[in-house]
């Protein structure tokens, strides 16, 4: 398994309106041909500038086409062969971030990364040959080391992070939306974008202080020649982190500077796991202090191609923070990812899928024939005109109205730009057209007849999921088992799972085939074949010729990207080998590699000084927060042991030193998990009243009860000080009163025994006293 780098590139915005106001000056020049970026320091004329070369370059005129082509294509189309691919954009807040992952509609070729990649998916998707996808999206954000599911029911939830053998690092009840097209990608991450922002008006908050992360996952069915199935898996994940700028360099203290430390926790831990997996010494990596590093765990050294998108503002004034950017995308260069192809995966739901289809299609052959299936599926099932469900409850027709409206849309108008730009196909793109037309409109009038035919049983429940939400086949499945299964449950949202596993039809015996509703089947199938996608465009060659020569586009760009990276280090080499006309001519050239090697080594001098003088502003700026955190620290410890004193003896939360002991750090949640508040009581038998007992309650909860035990606790504790306890324990009275009959008396046999053993641990004392008495005797 081979191994191979994260790859970085960096990108530089324009200066905005404030800094060209301020007449703020450029600092950052950049060689796009071999790679470099330069940055000058302001007032340091006589410094030259520094250098980092990365795997590209863009410049205030380069577009997000231009990077997206020529870096991201070859990553994104990694993920429809099963890849896992991440890309993720980095640098302080302004710096252009946002622009590159979600990017503006105008000019075109300004659009982000995120939608480019919806469309470079679908677009492999259709052209794939015998080839199936199951393609579902998630989206999440990260903020004060909170995870909330931005397409949830409930965005307001924290998540969970849980770990597993194979899936390795998840997050709990995320919800998954499967997509069948660009435009419900889009209309997923506009809501999801729609409930970030909301969130964060409500807390006044901006969203540059959290990280967002949208996954795309694929399950792909690779069909060979021999008819043999091949399941791949893999998943894309978009990331937008929050603003990079340090938070002391803003001026915050005190609390805010806490407040900040947390939002920022993610990114220092994603730099001290970058700097550990650059360093090779450090077999420790530190990817669970936060929930960002353990959510790109995969990303960063593990089985996953890696993007780093490096934003940077080019003013004087964000000097500090555009070198900062810079060092820290220059180090994870150096990290080694091992990305290798997810074969087989073990919880492929598209394997569920493609089976029940199958048992599907050879139930309702064995009912109708084969001949009869095929054109029953051709003419309801397959692309574009299926069945009219029978059954999916009326709330969804208007759903189902829309989707078939926008698919239509969508179609159309991708019909029509191949129209105009290629003249020659008219005809036939015509002839499309009107077959498209042809089967929105038959869907539209069917479904219309479906619902007039169901007239007022539309069902209250108005609220309408979000596309992909998948509520037809849920509510498909509770009819199906309503008819056919009642023991089986159905999957509660159909979020996560789809039309799924709650639904598979596991009855392929032939004599209860019969009895299936072959509507129901057919119902079923097509539900099925409509939640994968793939090779829709496979004869569309004009497609996959535009396909192939991106592909090319990006594979010459690596080309030349390995030559310009290995000329800058060859130049020197060959000044040194080359056979000189003139000694003249050999000290002319040596020279000049002289004055660059000088000027390299003043360079590298200078890097030193600087990063030593950062360290020493970052240690400190480290000791100054342990210092606070000590501090806080002091002060919590200080009123807890003063509070301590006020609880009482017997409850456990007075003694802290055996608190501490008992409280267990949870790594999941990130809390301690402390012991529960109990009461534990120890009596003596009382002289008065023979009832022994041991009382074990948990303090608040105790009520009345405990108030009256608290009560007689105290009493006993008043008596056994004016009272000598041994004496008038082991008072003849009270071992006459124990040993006597009538104290047995309705007892039952616990007591008969209590008495039992008493009588011989009296009858021992006794021998024991008058031992002593023995022994004393003499000495008298
Ligand atoms: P961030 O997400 O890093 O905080 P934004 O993406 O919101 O920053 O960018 C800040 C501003 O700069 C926005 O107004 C954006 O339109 C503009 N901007 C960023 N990058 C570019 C670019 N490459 N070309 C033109 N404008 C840009
Ligand atoms: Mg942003």
């Amino acid at each position: 398994m081979g191994s191979e780098s994260v790859k970085v590139v960096v990108r530089c915005r324009p200066l905005n309106d404030r800094e060209k106001a301020l007449s703020s000056k450029m600092v950052l020049s950049m060689d796009l041909q071999r790679c470099q970026c330069f940055i000058e320091k302001p007032g340091a004329v006589d410094e030259p500038p520094k250098q980092f070369t990365f795997d590209g370059t863009y410049y205030i005129d380069q577009t997000t086409e231009q990077m997206y082509n020529e870096i991201a294509y070859p990553l994104v189309e990694g993920v429809t062969e099963g890849y896992n691919g991440t890309i993720f954009a980095y640098g302080q807040t302004g710096s252009g971030k946002s622009f590159t992952m979600q990017g503006v509609t105008e000019p075109a070729a300004q659009k982000g990364v995120i939608p480019r990649a919806f469309e470079h998916i679908f677009e492999s998707i259709q052209c794939a040959e015998n080839t199936k996808f199951l393609v579902r999206a998630s989206y999440l954000e990260i903020y004060n080391e909170e995870i909330r599911d931005l397409l949830g029911s409930d965005t307001k939830q924290r998540l969970e992070l849980k770990e597993h053998p194979e899936r390795g690092v998840y997050v709990r009840d995320l919800s998954m939306h499967t997509v069948h097209s660009v435009g419900q990608c889009e209309r997923i991450i506009e809501q999801g974008w729609r409930n970030r922002a909301v969130g964060y008006t409500l807390m006044n908050k901006d969203s540059s202080r959290s990280h967002s992360i949208f996954t795309i996952h694929l399950e792909i069915c690779n069909t060979d020649a021999a008819g043999q199935d091949h399941l791949r898996a893999g998943k894309l994940n978009l990331v937008d982190l929050a603003g990079s700028e340090r938070q002391s360099k803003t001026g915050a203290t005190g609390e805010r500077l806490r407040e900040a430390t947390k939002i920022n926790l993610s990114l220092s831990a994603l730099g001290n796991v970058i700097s550990a997996l650059v360093d090779g010494r450090s077999k420790y990596i530190p990817y669970r202090d936060s929930k960002l590093t353990r959510l790109l765990q995969d990303s960063l050294g593990g089985n996953t191609r890696t993007l780093m998108i490096a934003c940077l503002s080019p003013a004087d004034n964000n000097y500090e923070e555009s070198l900062s950017t810079l060092r820290y995308a220059n180090r994870a260069k150096s990290i080694q990812n091992r990305p290798r192809i997810n074969e087989d995966p073990k919880d492929a739901l598209l394997r569920e899928y493609q089976e029940e289809i199958k048992k599907l299609r050879a139930l309702i052959s064995g009912q109708l024939g084969t001949a009869d299936l095929s054109s029953l599926l051709a003419g309801q099932i397959s692309e574009t005109s299926p069945v009219v469900p029978s059954r999916p409850l009326s709330n969804t027709t208007e759903a189902k109205k829309e989707k078939i409206k926008e698919e239509y849309e969508e179609k159309l108008a991708k019909l029509q730009a191949e129209y105009n730009a290629e003249q020659e196909s008219k005809a036939k793109l015509q002839e499309d057209i009107a077959a498209l037309r042809c089967s929105y409109e038959s869907k539209m009038s069917n479904l219309e007849k479906v619902q007039a035919s169901r007239g007022s049983s539309v069902p209250k429940n108005g609220d309408r999921k979000p596309p992909g939400q998948n509520k037809e086949p849920c509510n498909y499945f509770i009819n199906w088992h309503k008819t056919h299964q009642p023991a089986v449950p159905c999957t509660p949202a159909g979020v996560q799972k789809g039309p799924d596993r709650g639904g598979a039809i596991e009855a392929t015996d032939d004599s209860t085939a019969g009895s299936l509703d072959q509507e129901q089947v057919l119902e079923r199938l097509q539900q099925l074949e409509q939640e994968v996608v793939g090779g829709e465009q496979a004869r569309n060659k004009e497609l996959q010729q535009r396909h192939r020569q991106r592909k090319n586009l990006a594979d010459q760009r690596k080309v030349q990207l390995i030559h310009a990276l290995t000329e800058n280090s060859e130049e020197s080499e060959s000044v040194l080998l080359n056979v000189y006309n003139s000694i003249q001519e050999e000290v002319h050239a040596k020279n000049q590699m002289l004055v660059k090697v000088q000027g390299k080594l003043k360079a590298a001098k200078l890097e030193i000084r600087d990063l030593q003088a950062e360290f020493e502003v970052e240690r400190n700026d480290h000791l100054a927060t342990i210092r606070g955190l000590e501090k806080e620290g002091q002060l919590l410890h200080s009123l807890l042991e003063r509070m301590a004193t006020l609880v009482r003896r017997d409850c456990n939360y007075s003694n802290l030193d055996r608190l501490k002991k008992e409280a267990v750090w949870d790594e999941d949640s990130a809390t301690w998990r402390l012991p529960d508040v109990m009461v534990q009581k120890t009596t003596l038998p009382s002289a008065v009243a023979p009832k022994p007992s041991v009382c074990r309650s948990s303090g608040p909860d105790a009520g009345e009860p405990h108030t009256v035990e608290e009560d007689r606790y105290k009493e006993m504790l008043d008596r056994s000080d004016s009272e000598n306890i041994a004496s008038s324990y082991f008072k003849p009275k009270r071992a006459s009163q124990l040993l006597g009959g009538d104290v047995s008396k309705g007892h039952g046999e616990t007591t008969n025994h209590r008495s039992t053993l008493l009588k011989n641990g009296l009858a021992d004392l006794d021998e024991i006293f008058s031992e002593g008495q023995k022994a004393q005797g003499p000495s008298d």
